[in-house]
């Protein structure tokens, strides 16, 4: 990017709410329905029909509004934001406008040089989601009505952001904030989370805002990461072309790696905003937002800085970990299932998930929670090579029998008998095997070749098939060869 320009970005995330029915009627928000299944004629927005709020969706977005430092407005309405569009069968969409549930909150995110940055957010407020127009899977555009409803909420950061990094990091943030509310899946490839982007570019130092572009369908983390960054280097040279650059709404195109013009930027008024007549303001009393409160669970920071304490881990570590809440969860669990809960294991036990796990994970491409590991088999195997009964090496090679098969560790480091040999006089026996079949090595050693003990520590350990304890073979031959 260019030193002399700076990026202002503000973001608008749509998180999907995972209460069991829809936002204003009693239909399934159930995915994978056959569709138009899961409709009525609120949804639909027959003649007559009348909308009645869902109190989980409140419940939902006022712990939202306290994650994030909101104030919970006592009263809050509910508007028509007015399009057509052959999704919407109602001709509006309800949600809020004038003054929406929550507003004036914040967030902090850490950056990748541990320097710690606020982001302000403006409001979250509630909305219903629209149907979905189908344009591939038959000549004619398809229409499924069962998302027409499902509850949103909509989170607008202030354009404090300024970078396509911040973007991603104060996004991940929000996704790891709705999954520890348990209010959202998070999963952007899936839509349950989806993220618009508000950019413009100014001359460093410069009080006024360029002209914005917003740019659509950042359907998953990298793209927000790509698409901001391409959108702010598209801006900058139009500038630097002696341009001006056109307030647009602009779609993401993920295969051409491109954001494109999709339509000149509506305003708000072009929605006609008006006051939802069918629904009744929403009295939000203190003993609500205190009943929330209680309910609250540890949020991720708050996690991370507990697992360092408690466990001992580093914040490297500890960061992986709270990242996926699941993650978190398994982490503590296989911890609590070891015999010996001492640093050195609970440190075992995050290197084993950030190698072993995570990589069968991405081999899969399935979440920790879609995965039935045995937890307690992982304690036994980790405390296994933590003692020195089994090496690191054996460990790894036994663990996917121990997966597919729900095999001890125990049971399967007996049957095979690869108990690590850590008896010195029974390694010692081929330890001066070794030294004997190798006088050629030894003169070399003596000649100042220190480093053909390497060659010496293997030949043992393959003798022993790989079941010597190495730190005693290396001590012994060395004892040895400077004796
Ligand atoms: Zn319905």
């Amino acid at each position: 990017m260019n030193q002399k320009y700076e990026a202002v970005i503000g973001l608008e995330v749509h998180a999907q709410m995972l209460t069991k029915t829809k936002a204003f009627c009693t239909c399934t928000t159930e995915y994978g329905s056959l569709p138009n299944t899961n409709t009525c004629p609120t949804c639909l927005g027959h003649p007559g029909a009348l909308p009645v709020l869902n109190k989980s969706l409140v419940d939902y977005i006022i712990k939202m509004g306290l994650a994030t430092n909101c104030k919970i407005r006592p009263i809050s309405t509910f508007s028509r934001k007015n399009y057509f569009y052959p999704d919407l069968t109602k001709g509006y969409q309800i949600s809020q406008f004038e003054d929406p549930i929550c507003y004036d909150g914040k967030l902090e995110i850490e950056l990748d040089d541990n320097s710690k940055k606020t982001i302000g957010i403006t409001r979250i407020h509630m909305e219903e989601d629209a149907g979905k127009s189908i344009h591939d899977l038959d000549i004619d555009t398809l229409v499924d009505l069962n998302r027409c409803g499902v509850p949103l909420i909509e989170i607008v950061s202030e354009p404090d952001i300024r970078s396509a990094h911040e973007a991603y990091k104060y996004l991940m943030n929000i996704k790891q904030i709705v999954m520890y509310l348990g209010i959202c899946t998070g999963n952007m490839e899936e839509g349950a989370l989806r993220c618009d982007a508000n950019i413009s570019v100014r001359l460093r130092g410069a009080e006024k805002f360029g002209t914005k572009a917003e740019v659509k369908n950042l359907n998953s983390f990298r793209n927000v990461e790509k698409a901001i960054e391409f959108e702010i280097n598209r801006q900058i040279q139009i500038l630097e072309d002696g341009g001006r650059v056109a307030q647009e709404t602009r779609l993401w195109d993920g295969a051409k790696h491109e954001t494109r013009s999709m339509r000149s930027k509506e305003f708000a008024h072009d929605y006609r905003y008006f006051p939802e007549p069918d629904l009744v303001k929403v009295n939000v009393s203190d003993s609500w937002i205190d009943s929330m409160s209680k309910e609250m669970p540890e949020l991720p920071y708050a996690r991370k800085q507990r697992l360092i304490s408690q466990y001992s881990i580093p914040a490297y570590d500890a960061a992986i970990m709270v990242e996926d809440k699941y993650l978190a969860d398994f982490y503590e669990e296989v911890c609590s299932k070891l015999v010996n809960k001492n640093e050195r294991n609970y440190k075992h036990v995050s290197n084993w998930i950030m190698t072993e796990i995570l990589r069968i994970l991405s081999d899969k491409n399935v979440g920790i929670n879609e995965v039935n590991f045995n937890t307690l088999h992982i304690a036994e195997l980790i405390e296994l090579f933590s003692e020195d009964l089994i090496s690191s090496r054996i460990a790894k090679d036994i663990f996917p029998e121990m997966i597919s098969d729900g095999k001890s560790p125990k049971d399967i480091v007996k049957e095979k008998g690869l108990i690590q040999v850590s008896d010195s006089s029974a390694i010692d026996a081929i330890v001066q095997k070794v030294i004997a079949d190798n006088p050629d090595t030894i003169e070399k050693y003596k000649a100042g070749k220190t480093n053909v003990m390497g060659f010496l520590v293997g030949q043992v350990m393959k003798e022993m098939q790989g079941k010597a304890n190495p730190k005693i073979v290396t001590d012994l031959v060395k004892a040895i060869l400077e004796a």
